[in-house]
This record gives C-alpha cells, sequence and structure tokens, in this order.
C-alpha cells in the first residue's frame, strides 16, 4: 500500500497561520511509486473542532473580504480547487494558500487522469450555460491551450427509436438555441465511418449519431500540473501531505464563524475564507446532510503499438451511453483510455462522522483511493463492459489485455448541479463541490464562478442552482438515467492488495 506524502511542505504545528512554512508549489511531482512514506491514511475528522480563544476574532461582518485576505483552499490540487486559486490569484488576491493530500496535481484527484471529454455536443444545466466561457479558456488561454484537442466528438444511439430520437432532440436544441449550430446528424453507419474511418471494422447496425467538431478531449493532470506552475508563479503558497489534510474547521468563539482549519498533523490553519474543494472527500470531511454522494466509475487503458498508434492518431472521442467512450491513444505513451458508462458504484459505510454530524455518525459513501490503493483494479463486470466496448467498435483489440485499470471518484447532486455555497451553519466556510461527473472540462472557467461566490457576485439564478438545498432530492439516484448505483460490497474482483481495508 502506498500512502499519502508525510508533509511534502512540512508546516510548523503553530496556532497561527504557519506562513512561515509555507512553500512554493511543487511542479514536478514525485510519481505514486515513488511515495513510500507510510504515513496513515487520512481519516474522516472527528464532530469536534479547535476554537480559537475567546475575542480573538472579531465577529464575521467585521470580516470583509479584500484583496489581502487570507484564503486557505482545501483540496487545491484537485480541478475545481486549482482552478479556484487560479482565477483568485488573477484577481489580485495576494493571500491564497492550496492544501491537499497529495502534490498538485493531486494523484487521487478525479481529474487525475489522461484525457477527459471537453467541448460542445451538450448543453445541460447552469453548467451548459457556461459553454462560450469554458471554451474560451480552451482555446485562447496559455494555462490551458495546449492541452485541449479538437478532434470532434460522435455521439452514438441504436437500440430503440426514442434513445435516437433524444439523441436528435439534442442536435435540433444545438442548433435552435445557438450552442450547436455547427454539429451534424449522421444518418446512418456509413455516415459515421465517414467521420472516423478507423471504426471501419465496428459493429454499427442500427447506429445513428451526433457529430460535434467543436469537442474533443484534454490532458487532464497535465492540465492541472499547468495551473500548478502558473499558481506557483503567481506566488500562491501550498502544503501537501498531513500537513495540507483537513482534519476538522477551527471555529470561532460563537461556534458560528470558521477562522481556520486543523490538518491531520496538528497545524492550525487561521484564514478568513476556507474553499473546501475536496470532491468526492467533501461529504466524509463535513456532514452535507445528503447532499452530495459519491460513486465511482472506472477506467481502463489498451497500450497500442506505434503503428496503432499512428492510425488512430487524431480520431474524434466516440460515447454511446450503453457502451461507454475512447480517446485516441496519447501521443507521449500510445495509451488508449476506455471507459464504460454505468450509474457508478458508491461505498456505503456506517458510522462515519464528517464535521457537524450527529452522535453517533452517519451512513455515507466513502471514497477508496487508487493513489493510495494503487493495486486496487476495477468489479468484474466493468472488465466486461469495457471489453463489449472494445469488441464492438474496435475488434482489432479484442482480447489485449486491460491496462492500468482503476476507480475515479465523483461526488452527485440529485439534480446533477454544483453546491457553491457559504455553508450557513459556518460563516466563512465556503462549500465548492458537487461536481456530478462532468466537471473536468469546465476547469479553465469553474474557478471564477467559485471566486464570483467568495466575493457575494453570483446572480440570484446561480444562488438558487448552487444553494444550500439538502432534501431537495436523493443523490443517490441523481439527474442520470439507468439503475441506481450499486455498493462496491455488492460486486466483486476489483480488491487489490489491502485486504484489511475491503469493503
Ligand atoms: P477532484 O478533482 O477529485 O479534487 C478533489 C481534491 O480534494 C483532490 O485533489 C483530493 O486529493 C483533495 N482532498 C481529498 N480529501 C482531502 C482532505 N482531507 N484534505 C485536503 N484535500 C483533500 N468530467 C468531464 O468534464 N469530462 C469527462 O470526460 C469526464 N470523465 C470522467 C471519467 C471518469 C471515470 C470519472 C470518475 C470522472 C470523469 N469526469 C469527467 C468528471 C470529473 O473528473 C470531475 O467532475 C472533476 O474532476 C471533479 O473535480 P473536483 O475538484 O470536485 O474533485
Amino acid at each position: 500500500m502506498s500512502s499519502p506524502p508525510s508533509g511534502c511542505f512540512t508546516t510548523l504545528a503553530n496556532f497561527f497561520t504557519p506562513s512561515s512554512s509555507s512553500a512554493e508549489i511543487s511542479t514536478s511531482p514525485p510519481p505514486v511509486s515513488n511515495i513510500t512514506t507510510k504515513a496513515p491514511l487520512p481519516s474522516p475528522p472527528p464532530s469536534t473542532s479547535s476554537s480559537f480563544p475567546p475575542d480573538l476574532k472579531p465577529p464575521v461582518e467585521s470580516f470583509p473580504l479584500t484583496k489581502s485576505s487570507k484564503i486557505l483552499i482545501v483540496g487545491g490540487g484537485g480541478t475545481m480547487g486549482s482552478s479556484t486559486a487560479l482565477h483568485l490569484a488573477r484577481r489580485g488576491y495576494s493571500d491564497i494558500t492550496i492544501l491537499d493530500v497529495f502534490p498538485i496535481p493531486s494523484t487521487q484527484a478525479a481529474g487525475y487522469d489522461l484525457n477527459k471529454i471537453a467541448g460542445g455536443g451538450e448543453n445541460t444545466g447552469m453548467r451548459g450555460k457556461l459553454l462560450g466561457k469554458i471554451m474560451d479558456g480552451w482555446r485562447n488561454d496559455p494555462v490551458f491551450s495546449p492541452y485541449y484537442h479538437e478532434v470532434g466528438r460522435i455521439t452514438g444511439a441504436h437500440s430503440s427509436p426514442e434513445k435516437i430520437a433524444a439523441l436528435r432532440e439534442v442536435y435540433e436544441r444545438g442548433h435552435r438555441d445557438g450552442w450547436g449550430t455547427s454539429s451534424e446528424w449522421l444518418s446512418s453507419p456509413e455516415e459515421i465511418i465517414a467521420k472516423f474511418p478507423q471504426l471501419d471494422k465496428a459493429d454499427l447496425k442500427n447506429w445513428q449519431g451526433l457529430y460535434s467538431p467543436d469537442s474533443g478531449w484534454v490532458e487532464a493532470k497535465d492540465t492541472i500540473a499547468s495551473i500548478g506552475r502558473e499558481l506557483a508563479r503567481l506566488g500562491v503558497k501550498s502544503s501537501f501531505g498531513p500537513s495540507g489534510t483537513f482534519k476538522a474547521p477551527i471555529l470561532d468563539s460563537t461556534g458560528k464563524r470558521c477562522i481556520g482549519i486543523e490538518t491531520e498533523d496538528g497545524t492550525k490553519w487561521e484564514a478568513d475564507r476556507v474553499v473546501l474543494a475536496c470532491g468526492a472527500w467533501t461529504p466524509t470531511l463535513i456532514d452535507l446532510k445528503g447532499q452530495c454522494v459519491s460513486k465511482c466509475w472506472v477506467i481502463g487503458h489498451l497500450q497500442l503499438t506505434e503503428e496503432e498508434q499512428k492510425k488512430y492518431k487524431g480520431c474524434p472521442v466516440i460515447y454511446h451511453d450503453e457502451f461507454g467512450f475512447f480517446f485516441e491513444p496519447r501521443e507521449d505513451s500510445g495509451i488508449m483510455k476506455l471507459c464504460n458508462e454505468m450509474p457508478g458504484f458508491t461505498r456505503v459505510l456506517d458510522h462515519q462522522t464528517p464535521f457537524g454530524a450527529p452522535p453517533g455518525g452517519v451512513s455515507l459513501s466513502v471514497p477508496r483511493s487508487h493513489a493510495v490503493h494503487p493495486t486496487d483494479t476495477i468489479p468484474e463486470g466493468t472488465v466486461d463492459d469495457i471489453k463489449r466496448l472494445i469488441d464492438t467498435l474496435i475488434p482489432e483489440f479484442s482480447g489485449r489485455e486491460l491496462i492500468d485499470q482503476k476507480m475515479c471518484w465523483c461526488t452527485d447532486t440529485a439534480d446533477a448541479e454544483w453546491l457553491f455555497t457559504e455553508d450557513p451553519r459556518w460563516k466563512g466556510l465556503f462549500l465548492a463541490t458537487g461536481d456530478s461527473g462532468h466537471s473536468f472540462h469546465t476547469i479553465p472557467y469553474v474557478g471564477s464562478e467559485i471566486a464570483d461566490m467568495l466575493e457575494g457576485k453570483l446572480s440570484p439564478e446561480k444562488r438558487k442552482a448552487w444553494g444550500w438545498r439538502p432534501g431537495a432530492g436523493d443523490p443517490n439516484h441523481t439527474g442520470r438515467g439507468g439503475p441506481p448505483p450499486l455498493d462496491l460490497s455488492e460486486v466483486d474482483g476489483w480488491v487489490g492488495e489491502d485486504p484489511e481495508e475491503q469493503v
């Protein structure tokens, strides 16, 4: 088992902000395999907090946000956290610190991946309205543009007239509403193959498709690393390992304002604003009252030969909600990433004690980090799913070993909208989570919305969509189609060499 690095950037267990020991951001974190420190696994924090002495801090109202406010971004090595730090730094905030279990790009982040789909092609919910700004970042911002590959995307449907009609409706809506005017309808397998000639051996019987030329894929972990370099250039501070691992918020004497956080090593970080952007781990750290349920999805890879790599170079991303999706091979390694499509798996454990949980704790789906358990693979059924994807679309790779299998964790809200809000229980603590499995593509821009939240600038429409909303729905079923997710305890074949950590 490998463990989180032990305080890559050591901080003094100082009562106040350990600014003297904060460090510049590492832009070349050690690979997981090099992390040998046997620090204990990050565990859910107890429902207790440390307090600064009474009257040390004035009441919340006299804490206006200024450009020199001390801002802590917890989970700053991941997708939303790094984007938030970038946007705040670009707005001129001068005292930003990112904290994370792992150095940026955090190897346990959902964003730590070879590729993610990005670009046009669909436009749902509040996120959809941000498409123009997101794409401006991918195309024109030097921090992001080197990592965007606009190879196009084909979304397929075939199994029923209803499925095809639903996809056709997306195509028509895109043209009608102006966000998908470049998309084309592919009404036959031949038209699909004309866009993606490498599918000439695929079983595309009854397939029709939506082709979105303004879409493609992004080099995911490389993008977060690029943000990390920019944060270092902009003077953002960081601490990773136990000194960056959230344990509990620190509240003032009223118990109603968050004035910092305590990390696993006992460091107490003072802050004027705390942003909690811990992705699938967020509900295990703070009791979110059931607003988010964390689930994992699976990833497998194929190693292609040089010749195969050349053959698939520049092919579009192909997605089908009954088969899954895959990407062109990476130029640096010849590795092709493939995913199935499914409702995700939970890992529900009882008696969990996120901060603010009632006595006795709560049952929660708790992520199991692949960075901490690198020998975990993926459930048997999902291997079969990915094999079916290969057999159907790229049969020349049938039977080839599926390498680097891993599970990747996100957290769903009931309506797939973000949870971007100041926690109504503790002033100064801001939640930036609820990615709902669709948020990597927003990384060039999402931090701007989170910065707006801190500055109190979110529109009423956004505050409503992304606000605190316990009881508004059941995130176990989510806005996704299909059945509710299975629990990992119900499926076999994925546990690695850490049996004591089994579900
Ligand atoms: P993360 O990126 O996971 O970041 C959370 C951070 O919090 C991590 O760095 C973690 O180390 C840190 N953290 C955790 N606990 C603590 C703690 N106690 N203290 C400090 N830090 C902590 N999206 C797309 O747009 N396109 C796609 O094609 C796509 N494909 C996907 C495929 C799969 C298989 C999966 C699983 C997801 C996919 N997504 C995709 C979704 C996307 O990856 C997520 O929506 C997004 O990355 C989530 O960002 P986040 O910042 O909320 O979480």
